[in-house]
């Protein structure tokens, strides 16, 4: 049984997050979604909101798990008794951060693996953070996220359309 866990803070899930789901679960005999506590990103969405979101837009893949975890990843691993982590890489922008952490990760446990992966090309553009910015901004976001993502960025955001204290990507 080959097992890999797909971490993230999925705040919230993305088209491209998806895509990467599918294409584990065409690899391996079970995939778990570990949704990450994570307070530091102060994320938009709750853990139970983000994990919640995920379940219902990956409901009709087989081998697809969802769960959340806190504490070190490869700890997590270990006790799930998965193989490996994915991750996924969009750009160069991504690279540096993600060989940081893949390294990290393999010195506090030698034996699980780090597998990168890429997405559909028309994927690479797409960003939590630029989803958000966007729907906050008014804009429809239904080409780049599943439709639960879409009605929740709509209800948590009603009535806050301005961009954040940290500048919006778009000016
Ligand atoms: P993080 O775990 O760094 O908080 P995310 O939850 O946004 O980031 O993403 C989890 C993983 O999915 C990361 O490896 C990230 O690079 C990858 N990812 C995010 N968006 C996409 C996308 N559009 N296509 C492929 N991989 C993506």
């Amino acid at each position: 049984m080959r097992t890999v866990i797909y971490p993230g803070s999925f705040d919230p899930l993305t088209n491209g997050h998806l895509d990467l789901i599918e294409r584990a679960a065409r690899l391996f005999d079970r995939v778990i979604v570990a949704v990450a506590e994570n307070d530091a990103k102060q994320p938009l969405f709750t853990l139970e909101e983000r994990r919640r979101l995920v379940e219902c837009s990956t409901r009709g893949l087989p081998h697809v798990r969802v769960d959340t975890f806190e504490g070190l990843l490869v700890e997590y691993v270990v006790r799930q008794k998965g193989q490996a982590i994915i991750r996924g890489l969009r750009a160069v922008s991504d690279f540096e951060f993600e060989f940081q952490l893949a390294l990290m990760n393999r010195k506090l446990c030698e034996k699980v693996e780090t597998l990168f992966m890429m997405p559909k090309d028309t994927y690479t553009f797409l960003s939590s953070r630029v989803v958000k910015e966007i729907s906050r901004l008014g804009g429809d976001v239904s080409p780049f996220v599943p439709p639960a993502v879409r009605k929740a960025l709509r209800s948590k955001l009603r009535g806050r359309r301005h961009p954040t204290p940290g500048g919006s990507v778009w000016h």
